[in-house]
């Protein structure tokens, strides 16, 4: 059996369990291996009978003098088995569990292991695990030493998969292939990667485990780096034959930035240097423009994509919904329609009405296509789904992704397959801690905008006690109606995804706001389970005043840009990241008013509400993302779950000694690669695939 087997095809007893496997994500005998336990329970500890006392977490080894099945009142089992071990009896109890009395017969030996508890004057264990020794099974997987527990699933024990592991594990072991090359190894006195294997699920004590998951934590980071290293490669590999010039347009680039109603900040002066010798140069670009809601990203864009214009390209711009692709439509109009130059939009919706327009004219095929690939628009502005659209790319010489944290990898490669190597722009507001962007974009050139325009008023942040509620919801309505902005009200961040647990809490919220507490406002509800369409028609709306407070579900944390809004209440502010609270604050503070951000919280204990009260103080998101490493690890990191990116399953982004190891590791032998003929296959098929899985 290869290690990549689909366990289905394996048939057997993994045949039959695969579609549970699957929720765990194990579907090759490799997941098997590395679905690690989150848990040891420690049951290395064992003790006579005699000796034993209620409430200590042991193992007890034994014969079974007797055990029977019983009935409750309640038609329920019990199991009662009485086990010696010379020095003492106890008495076991486990329930609903009629199998039990074939499974464990009179006078075999047992090992039991579990928690002690006091029955009366005596001592006897409820439940516990328990493993019947023979001459073949000698070795105690679930009882006498730390026992690993896994991420279960209904069906799949622990039990049972502690079992399997081993057996794989035995079967394995000698043929396990360690491509980590054994320089690193001994640098770091590593184990070998089978070692690793079986003391992270079996292991003899802490020490064990600390030196498999180090082992393991390393390898997952250097592989990480390795293949962002090799896309980095391959990426610039593809030489421009006509690079784009920059100075030869210096004066006209310069014309449009005096033209601008503000100068440009020392931050979007120096990057968008960076993006200009990116744009000579004869690779394309690949670079990540990182900066806060507000820091002025748009621009630097635009300036890129007026690069490509006088070079006589396209500039192409994609945005994570209909309405910020309008809204980059618009502002792109105004810069450079007085230039003579043609701004177009393609969103579901325009694309509907032309498809409706060419209908009535009876035209079909390639007219269809012509007209949508407007051959004299010279930027092409629309949604992610431009990606997936029969729009041709090949003449854009710049493309602009907006909000990159919903677009990853695979998309980024599928564009450069439709474009012809243009230069790639991605920019986000959710800017992630340095050591970790080391990692999850290692193949990309990083910009930082640090700086924010002059004049801009940091948004002022509380974090409101329960009592001020009230007083709260009477001055929220004082400000709406004194200086007619507008506020949003996120309700509580409830899963991952948006389920309908979520939508129908919304639903309730904004019911009570709207007839309990703000009868006198206009409101509008926002959920992820409406339709785009039905969203952005909201969301239009709000913008268009129809009404004054826009109650909503997360789903507002992407860049809409409404000026006229000045607070944001958040409830339940404590499940929330402090990267994410501070995207969800970048909602107000867009026009010249000052603006507001209210939190609340639910569950309140000291350190919620140290972390909390960061937000009063901090305003910068790289600062707040780095804090958010800090304290809740890189799991929570706002965007890095959306980003495409598989979280990692043992090392952590917060190991900051362990990933620059990893990382100077990877430099060092990706620059020799050649020598390591498995790491460079497992490299090339990288490449096979085009888009790369991390
Ligand atoms: P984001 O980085 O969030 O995308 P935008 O590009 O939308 O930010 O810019 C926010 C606002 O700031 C826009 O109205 C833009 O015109 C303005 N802006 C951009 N750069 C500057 C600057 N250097 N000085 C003043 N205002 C600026
Ligand atoms: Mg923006």
């Amino acid at each position: 059996m290869q290690l990549q087997q689909s366990i289905v095809t394996a048939g057997g007893i993994y045949k039959r369990y695969s579609a549970l496997l699957e929720k765990l994500g194990i579907n090759t005998f490799q997941d098997f291996l590395y679905h690690f336990p989150h848990r040891y329970d420690d049951f290395s500890q064992i003790k006579m009978i005699s000796a034993l006392i209620p409430g200590e977490t042991i193992t007890v080894k034994g014969t079974v003098l007797s055990i029977k099945n019983s009935y409750t009142k309640s038609h329920k089992t019990l199991q009662k088995a009485v086990v010696t071990d010379g020095t003492g009896t106890l008495e076991v109890t486990w329930f609903n569990q009629p199998y039990l009395t074939k499974s464990i017969k009179t006078n075999t030996e047992i090992v039991l292991a579990g928690q002690t508890e006091r029955s009366g004057s005596r001592t006897t264990m409820l439940s516990p695990e328990y493993e019947v020794l023979s001459s073949s099974n000698t070795e105690t997987l679930h009882t006498g030493r730390l026992v690993p527990v896994y991420p279960e699933t209904r069906g799949i024990s622990s039990k049972w998969l502690r079992r399997q592991i081993f057996k794989l594990l035995e079967q394995y072991k000698f043929i396990l292939s360690d491509t980590l090359p054994s320089e690193i190894k001994q640098q770091y006195n590593f184990l070998h990667l089978a070692d690793a294997l079986n003391l992270i699920h079996f292991p003899n004590n802490y020490e064990d485990v600390e030196q498999a998951r180090k082992r393991l934590a390393f390898d997952e980071l250097f592989y990480l780096q390795l293949k962002a290293l090799h896309r980095k490669q391959m990426w610039k590999q593809r030489k421009l034959t006509s690079p784009l010039k920059v100075d030869e347009y210096r004066t006209k680039i310069n014309t449009l930035i005096n033209s601008l109603p503000f100068p440009l900040t020392k931050a979007q002066s120096r990057e968008l240097n960076s993006i200009f010798s990116d744009l000579q140069s004869d690779q394309p670009m690949n670079r990540l423009l990182q900066g806060d809601v507000g820091s002025g990203k748009t621009i630097v864009a635009a300036l890129s994509i007026y690069v490509a214009i006088l070079n006589g390209k396209q500039g192409v711009i994609m945005a994570p919904t209909e309405i910020l692709a309008e809204q980059h439509h618009k502002s792109l109009t105004e810069l450079f329609s007085p230039l003579g130059i043609q701004v177009d939009l393609i969103t579901g919706s325009t694309k509907s009405i032309k498809n409706k327009e060419l209908r009535l004219k009876n035209i079909e095929g390639e007219s269809a296509k012509s007209l949508i690939l407007n051959p004299k628009s010279n930027i092409l502005v629309g949604t992610h789904a431009l990606l997936y659209d029969k729009a041709d790319f090949s003449n854009a010489g710049v493309v602009v992704i907006d909000e990159q944290h919903r677009f990853g990898v695979e998309q980024r490669a599928l564009m450069r397959e439709k474009g012809n190597n243009p230069h790639v722009l991605t920019m986000t507001a959710t800017p992630i801690p340095r050591t970790m962007a080391l990692t999850v974009y290692a193949d990309l050139d990083v910009s930082y905008l640090d700086e924010m325009p002059v004049g801009r008023k940091p948004i002022k942040t509380w974090l409101v006690p329960t009592e001020k509620r009230k007083g709260a919801y009477q001055w929220i309505e004082k400000q709406i109606k004194d200086t007619r902005s507008q506020a949003f009200i996120i309700c509580p961040f409830i899963e991952e995804s948006e389920n309908m647990q979520s939508v129908k809490a919304a639903s309730v919220e904004f019911t009570r706001l709207k007839t309990e507490v703000f009868p006198n406002l206009k409101l509008g509800l926002l959920h992820g389970r409406m339709k785009a369409k039905e969203k952005d028609q909201v969301l239009r709306d709000f913008k268009d005043k129809k009404f004054d407070i826009l109650v909503a579900t997360p789903v507002v944390e992407v860049g809409i840009d409404i000026p006229n809004a000045t607070i944001i209440v958040i409830e339940a502010s404590e499940r929330f990241g402090l990267s994410q609270l501070h995207q969800l604050r970048g909602r107000v503070g867009r026009g010249d008013k000052q603006s507001y951000c209210l939190l609340f919280a639910q569950a309140k204990n000291e350190q919620t509400t140290t972390r909390l009260k960061a937000m009063e103080i901090t305003h910068s998101g790289s600062k707040l993302a780095e804090l958010d490493l800090q304290l809740r690890g890189s799991g929570d990191l706002y965007g890095t779950r959306q980003s495409g990116y598989k979280m990692l399953k043992i090392a952590s982004f917060s190991d900051k000694d362990l990933l620059m190891k990893a990382r100077t590791a990877a430099k060092m032998i990706y620059s020799k690669i050649e020598n390591y003929p498995q790491l460079s296959a497992q490299l090339l098929e990288l490449n096979a695939q085009k888009i790369s899985q991390d």
